[in-house]
């Protein structure tokens, strides 16, 4: 039933990478100053779906996230909250598992960069950084935004101020800091991007910015902090503390090293990141693995952001949405849908409540939840051989797992719909089986290719939706058997 499409083969996407066997995928660890929001829920979704994917292919999977919790911001918000930042941490960093829990996600490690051993890494990749020796002592002064935690040039500054945060958290800050030679790799990275053999940065389009930020030439940049008690103390000279920069990248790195038996998942194959943290991954980590002599990770995807109707997602806005918002409306997998089908792979993605409920009723109540009932209603008492219809011959399986690879979920389950559910239901509707009688052999000739449509559809959404897809199989393994309640009831 899946036409043989053309679609154009991406050499840069390397297939070999899927079949082998160990598959280690993270998101970016979440500042622990703010509680889990859409922003932080699209990443995490997207790399449960990947993650989820590759475990389907009979890969061994390293999924990892986490939360980041050093630096001054951190102190700060402890500050206000009257909690010693080891004690705000405690506090905010279960919210985000918590979270992670609610939506069914896969990960397989949750990391805190508080965690000892993680510490212990750290020292040991920056002490490696230093005999190196790629680091020096100088005196830093300039514009820093708190918010961002780094420090911002004048050509970024919007009014005098850090354009994605408050004025007041721009200051100016004149300190002695241990410096990271970021300049003496930057003919290297620019080497290896414009390889198309070695370049890690997709999508494609976010490579021309990094290559016209790192020719328009690069300054070295501080690794330490000397007034930020809320850190990792540099193993060289205990007065300072690392920038919370460098501790928190070396987290995807550290954790290989101590959790048991991940060793060899490193190189990452691929750091899952939104746009404001690109720079940091792609420049700032790979030099940092390249002066400590670490394998650099395969891959980093990029993606953008939501704007909530049009509107930039803001706290002083009120438009916010959050995790349980979406699953208190939606569903868990009612929620990691909407999420993979609005997902900002390219371009800024605009949602909103009123929209996601729309999508909701379209594709999840009225075709996908809608058709499981009728057809396991009509099939009812009947049982079925053969039904497994081998979704690895499909043309399309290599299609869609390179799509979800290619984070272009849209697309991915567009090709699901047009081909067995919109199928499915044309079929249903044209072949009229519920006129025929129940003995009628046509009948279950009709039923059964409809629910092999059906099930083929199910197993391609499985790393999406995965509950509700075992949940459907469940309906027609052995004898059929209706549903009790609609999987996805309609939402006004
Ligand atoms: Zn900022």
């Amino acid at each position: 039933m899946w036409q043989n499409k053309e679609y154009p083969k991406d050499t840069l996407f390397c297939f070999k990478k899927m079949n082998s066997k160990k598959f280690f995928i993270t998101t970016p660890i979440y500042y622990i100053n703010d509680v889990p929001h859409i922003g932080h829920t699209c990443t995490t979704v997207a790399a449960d779906i990947v993650a989820r994917l590759h475990r389907q292919l009979g890969e061994e999977v390293f999924f990892l996230t986490g939360t980041d919790e050093h630096g001054q911001k951190v102190a700060e918000a402890a500050e206000k909250e009257n909690l010693s930042p080891g004690e705000y941490c405690d506090k905010i960093a279960p919210r985000f598992e918590e979270a992670w829990k609610n939506l069914n996600i896969s990960n397989d490690f949750f990391i805190r960069t508080t965690d000892p051993k993680h510490e212990k890494v750290v020292g040991e990749v920056l002490q490696k950084i230093y005999d190196k020796g790629d680091v020096h002592k100088a005196k830093y002064e300039g514009w820093y935004c708190v918010g961002c935690e780094k420090f911002v040039t004048e050509s970024e500054l919007v009014d005098k101020h850090c354009p994605l945060h408050p004025p007041e958290k721009t200051v100016w800050k004149s300190e002695e800091n241990w410096f990271f030679k970021l300049s003496k790799y930057v003919p290297k990275i620019i080497e290896l991007i414009e390889n198309p053999e070695t370049n890690f940065i997709f999508p494609e389009g976010k490579r021309g910015e990094v290559l016209a930020k790192l020719k328009a030439g690069v300054n070295d940049i501080s690794l330490s902090r000397e007034n930020v008690a809320w850190g990792i103390p540099l193993p060289w000279d205990k007065t300072q503390t690392a920038y919370v920069w460098f501790d928190a990248l070396i987290n995807y790195y550290s954790a290989t090293q101590f959790v048991e038996g991940k060793k060899e998942f490193w190189p990452a194959d691929l750091h899952l990141l939104g746009k404001e943290i690109l720079w940091f991954h792609t420049v700032i980590w790979q030099a940092m693995l390249l002066s400590a002599e670490i394998d650099l990770p395969k891959k980093t995807f990029t993606h953008s952001f939501y704007m909530i109707d049009g509107q930039k997602m803001s706290k002083s806005l009120g438009n916010v949405i959050s995790p349980q918002q979406l699953v208190d409306l939606f569903g868990i997998d009612g929620t990691r849908y909407l999420i993979a089908r609005s997902f900002p792979t390219d371009n800024d993605s605009d949602v909103g409540i009123e929209r996601f409920k729309e999508r909701y009723n379209a594709d999840l109540a009225n075709n996908l939840g809608n058709l499981v009932s009728r057809v396991a209603k009509l099939a009812e008492g009947e049982s079925f051989e053969n039904l497994d219809s081998g979704i690895e011959k499909d043309p399309d399986y290599e299609i869609f797992i390179k799509l979800i690879n290619e984070l272009k979920f849209n697309e991915a389950i567009e090709i699901i719909f047009r081909d067995s559910l919109n199928a499915a239901n044309l079929d249903l509707n044209k072949k009229t089986p519920w006129k025929l009688d129940k003995e009628d052999p046509e009948r279950k000739k009709i039923l059964k290719e409809i629910i092999q449509y059906l099930l083929v559809a199910i197993k391609f959404l499985k790393p999406i939706m995965p509950d509700t897809c075992e949940k459907i199989e469940e309906v027609f393994k052995g004898e059929i058997k209706p549903l009790e309640t609609g999987l996805f009831p309609r939402i006004k």
